[in-house]
């Protein structure tokens, strides 16, 4: 694969084209039509031959739409093809106030939670910042958006993948998309999801750059969430909750909670109660989801009314709660469920 222009800063592109010997204005003219979604061949403002030049060492089209799936509720689900044939996937959910873009950060995950289908056939590998990037620009320019009039206003890294997992592409990629002169997406609009990879919390509150930290707790106890998450053996909840504690030191920022609701493993009263019991009077907010069942896995979710039943139990509790709305379920809402599905088709 040839390397990734849209990994490049603004800064790092001017001297690219130094390097390159060409005049430093074309380094505007070169970002303004990366950041409006455009192959490089596609950007008229340059010469033929600095384009060939280009077009030696890097992509035209790093990540192409391959097939975008609309779901009755109004969300798009994304296929994505990269220059090297992999697949990832995303989606687009529309509100009155603009569209949250959902991004992946690897082809496939090696953090094998027992009920995501990203990690299935393990982490094949990291996205590069330009990659992850590219996802945005070219959704943003498929709605007519552009850096001045963005379609895709907000961002969540919770495609597949483990974003802290890819630690400096990830920040690379947040540093990149909050840019001035960019496409410019503010750090307040942006959620980062991790499964709990504590050092690398403590390392991002450090950055600079205040995203919206989601953690996937999904168990309040250790032992039980050992069972679901892998990753649980690595780090406890108790150290979980030191970094976040530490994130909203730093940043100010509130941090949410992510859990999905399994019948028989996390969904009981006493989980709600135990939930309270560890949450109670902290910044933060629990996001319930109730499980999109992946039909590779062996686990089942709970009806609307015994989640509802849940969240009445963390409200009565004192915590700031919400159940998540079902978004896109008839068209593999959950993460990697769409590139599962289209990867076991090509296999038939
Ligand atoms: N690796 C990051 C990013 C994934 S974000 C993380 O673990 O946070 C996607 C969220 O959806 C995570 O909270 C993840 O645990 C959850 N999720 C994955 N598969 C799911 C499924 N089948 N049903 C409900 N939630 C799921």
């Amino acid at each position: 694969m040839k390397e990734i222009l849209q990994d490049y800063s603004f800064t790092e592109l001017q001297a690219l084209v130094g390097e390159l010997g060409e005049q430093k204005y074309r380094a505007g003219q070169l970002y303004r039509g990366l950041m409006r979604g455009k192959r490089i061949s596609d950007i008229t403002e340059i010469s033929k031959a600095f384009k060939e030049k280009l077009l030696a060492r890097f992509e035209d089209e790093p990540v192409r739409i391959r097939e975008v799936f609309a779901s009755s509720d109004g969300t798009e689900k994304y296929l994505f093809e990269l220059a090297d044939g992999n697949i990832i996937e995303g989606v687009l959910m529309s509100y009155k106030y603009g569209r949250t873009q959902c991004v992946s950060t690897q082809v496939g995950c090696r953090m094998n939670c027992a009920f995501c289908a990203s990690g299935l056939n393990g982490l094949i590998r990291n996205l590069t910042a330009g990659e992850i990037l590219s996802q945005i620009l070219t959704v943003n320019a498929k709605f007519g958006g552009t850096p001045e009039k963005r379609a895709v206003t907000n961002v969540v890294l919770m495609g597949s993948g483990e974003p802290l997992d890819n630690y400096e592409n990830t920040v690379r990629f947040l540093k990149n998309v909050t840019a001035e002169g960019g496409i410019c997406i503010s750090a307040r609009n942006i959620s980062l999801s991790t499964c709990g990879l504590v050092p690398k919390m403590y390392e991002l509150a450090q950055e600079g750059i205040p995203v919206n930290l989601t953690v996937s707790l999904h168990s309040p106890s250790d032992e039980e969430r050992q069972r679901i998450m892998p990753v649980a053996k690595a780090y406890t909840i108790a150290e979980i909750l030191k970094a976040c504690e530490n994130y909203f030191d730093k940043t100010g920022r509130r941090y949410i909670f992510e859990y999905s609701l399994i019948a028989g493993e996390n969904s009981d009263a006493k989980h709600a109660q135990m939930l309270v019991g560890l949450l109670r009077g902290k910044p933060c907010h629990v996001n319930l989801i109730r499980l999109n069942e992946v039909k590779e896995k062996n686990l089942s979710g709970i009806s609307e009314k015994e989640a509802y039943r849940f969240l009445g139990l963390l409200e009565k509790g004192g915590l700031s709660a919400t159940l998540r709305r079902q978004i896109g379920a008839d068209i593999g809402g959950a993460c990697g469920q769409l590139r599962a599905g289209y990867l076991e088709e090509k296999k038939d």
